[in-house]
């Protein structure tokens, strides 16, 4: 069974439509699919991520179900309650979902997807299914479109294959099969109306929001005594009433329709169309050989749709609403010579297959795909839901209860590190550990250490943050996928006074953007906070070896910071603060890791599941955290140890066989 997800989003016309009619599309052509739509900026992400859980905790149990099973959920998801905050957030979102549910092939119908995936998958280097994407505009094509890479384009027409092309786009990858209309439009038998000399002339006329002043324009419509019209006012029941009055007298001539779902049928039996250009009507209409006279624009994004109109000799475009009789008067006069011209070009460009020709696109795409199973070692870990208890339930009775092993005082060359942020996630990948938060110091500019500091270039300079955060974004999804080892982003704030009494060290752990340097402790705690990631003393206390330099603030300043901190280092590299432990203060131990002999030190282990959300409750709660003196070799905990990379393994074998070889040799 072949695992279809396609993506869309609400925003103008178009999208939806084209993803909704691949689907049925896909749904006709093959019975070995499965098809979702998915619009994820339909959906918070809080709701979403808890969904995504649910529907993986689902996965254990009724792992046939899954599919379907996870997009029903997401159908629930409210539109009311959206509140997405950037793309950050979309992204991960778009990840937990892939990861949940790896589709063989992913089809975008809105342009924001492509760079997501880019992102997420280094420029599709390791990419383990085909992305399609959807051109829903013709020829004014938003460069979002094609500015991050897919494995197919799919365009409506060659006006818009030539801009993809023009714009760097390889010619092989582009594929001018159509715009995705209904199937129905491909039906046998399927016929656009025919015109009959001095036969009645039937318009449909598709009447918008804003342009409900048309009444004049109809009348002087009627007084063409060939002419039928069959009018749509969408969701309006009150213009419906009004217009079904005014022209209560042509009966039999003037049909008043509300909302309808059967624009297909009435394109194709209608012999004009007249409304706007949207991205989906125009297609429609295209599809159905009904010629189109255009009489509003959104400018932007429907003005290559009524371009699109003009430059194939489709239709035309009226200035003015009030220029459409004129139109209507010359395309039927002399024996209808411009509009037999117009239906002459629908027929040439017309592709009203061209979903079931994408269709069968991308089944082809699902059997390249190079699937999932190479792309994770393991199995999406099970998150556990917020308000779970912190200690994950035994699944059955092999599992060993397991604790995390964790690092979450680490320094990379950003500031006085030896190891860049990429030689620090492969040194503490192949040691086991789950979860590591790199925190690299950020001096206070207004404190004397902290200009001294930036003048020796061993801190964070503020206009490094950025691609400091830049850079741990890329690492993390390296490490999650090479070792299943989470990389938490962090900051170690520096607030350094000229005594001990008056410096202070902070950790933010798990940040989600970079804060000030120049702010107060309980203002930096506040946005930390406010941004999910934890605060937490360094150092707090006494170095009984000689290495640091004591920073005793928030430890002299208890009362204030205790209630305000989320936990304090109970150990730091060798030092243990005794202290922090008889006031019961909540702990963690790190390693403050600037070189690789610091691997040996203290470590925190926590029993929760593998997720930033889980580990920071753990540490907030403070229960079921232990730490421990991390020595390589036999004293790793169990669930590390199992956990071997398949790189490093492979590695092994490669060597055991090359020296068996040798052994058979008689070497
Ligand atoms: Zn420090
Ligand atoms: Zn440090």
């Amino acid at each position: 069974m072949k695992k279809v997800l396609i993506l869309t989003a609400g925003f103008g016309e178009g999208h939806n439509a084209a993803a909704r009619n691949l689907r049925d599309a896909l749904e006709l052509v093959s019975d070995d699919v499965q098809v979702e739509v998915l619009d994820l900026f339909e959906s918070t992400y809080g709701r979403l991520n808890t969904l995504v859980k649910q529907a993986h905790l689902g996965v254990v149990r009724y792992a046939p179900t899954l599919w379907r099973g996870i997009f029903s959920l997401l159908d629930h998801v409210s539109v009311a309650d959206s509140g997405l905050t950037g793309l950050t957030r979309l992204r991960t979102a778009l990840g937990d979902v892939l990861r949940v549910t790896q589709p063989d092939c992913v089809v975008s119908t809105y342009p924001a997807y492509a760079p997501l995936i880019k992102e997420l998958f280094r420029d599709h280097s390791e990419k383990p299914f085909r992305f399609v994407t959807i051109v829903t505009d013709s020829i004014s094509v938003n460069a979002a479109w094609h500015r991050a890479p897919s494995d197919a384009f799919v365009v409506a027409n060659r006006p818009t294959a030539t801009v993809l092309h023009h714009a760097g786009v390889p010619a092989e990858r582009i594929h001018p099969l159509g715009f995705p209309v209904s199937p129905q439009f491909a039906a046998p038998g399927i016929m656009p109306c025919p015109l009959e000399n001095d036969g009645p002339v039937k318009l449909l006329y598709v009447i918008n929001h804003g342009k409900k002043k048309c009444g004049k324009v109809l009348d002087r419509l009627l007084e063409n005594e060939r002419v039928h019209l069959t009018i749509t006012t969408g969701r309006d029941a009150e213009l419906k009433a009004e217009l079904q009055d005014r022209f209560r007298a042509f009966d039999g001539r003037v049909q008043v329709l509300g909302w309808t779902n059967q624009m297909p049928a009435l394109m194709l039996s209608h012999h004009v169309l007249i409304g706007k250009a949207g991205g989906a009507v125009v297609q429609e209409a295209i599809a159905a050989r009904c010629p189109m006279i255009i009489n509003q624009i959104i400018p932007g994004q429907e003005t290559g749709n009524a371009q699109l109109i003009q430059q194939l000799g489709l239709g035309l475009v009226a200035d003015r609403n009030r220029e459409v009789p004129g139109i209507v008067e010359d395309a039927f006069a002399k024996k209808a010579r411009l509009w037999h011209e117009w239906r002459a070009n629908l027929l040439k460009h017309s592709h009203p297959d061209a979903a079931l020709r994408i269709a069968e696109l991308i089944l082809k795409q699902c059997v390249d795909a190079g699937g999932w199973s190479k792309f994770a070692p393991q199995p999406v870990q099970a998150l556990p839901d917020a308000s779970a208890p912190a200690v994950p339930t035994i699944v059955d009775g092999t599992a060993a209860r397991r604790s995390l092993l964790c690092d979450f005082h680490i320094h990379s060359n950003y500031s006085d590190g030896s190891l860049t942020v990429p030689e620090l996630v492969d040194f503490y990948g192949p040691r086991g550990f789950d979860c590591i938060c790199i925190t690299d110091h950020l001096a206070d500019p207004r404190r004397v250490i902290g200009k001294l500091s930036k003048l020796s270039n061993l801190v964070l300079a503020e206009s490094q943050l950025e691609e400091y955060f830049e850079v741990l974004d890329r690492e993390r999804r390296r490490a999650w996928r090479k070792y299943g080892m989470l990389v938490l982003s962090g900051i170690e704030f520096n607030k350094d006074g000229l005594t001990k009494k008056s410096s202070a060290h902070l950790l933010g752990i798990d940040m989600q953007m970079p804060i000030a340097s120049a702010l107060d402790l309980p203002e930096t705690i506040a946005q930390l906070h406010a941004q999910g990631a934890l605060a937490v003393a360094s150092h707090p206390h006494v170095f009984k070896s000689e290495w640091g330099k004591n920073t005793l603030y928030l430890w002299e300043n208890q009362d204030e910071f205790a209630p305000l901190l989320d936990a304090w280092e109970i150990a730091n590299r060798n030092d243990i603060f005794a202290p922090v432990g008889l006031k019961r203060l909540p702990f963690i131990a790190n390693s403050d890791f600037h070189k690789p002999k610091h691997i040996y030190s203290w470590k925190t282990l926590l029993q929760c599941e593998k997720d930033p959300e889980a580990i920071k409750t753990c540490i907030r709660r403070n229960e079921h955290v232990s730490i421990t003196l991390y020595r390589e070799g036999g004293l790793l905990p169990m669930a590390s140890r199992e956990k071997r990379p398949a790189a490093e393994f492979k590695l092994a074998r490669e060597t055991d066989l090359a020296a068996g070889r040798l052994l058979a040799a008689g070497a």
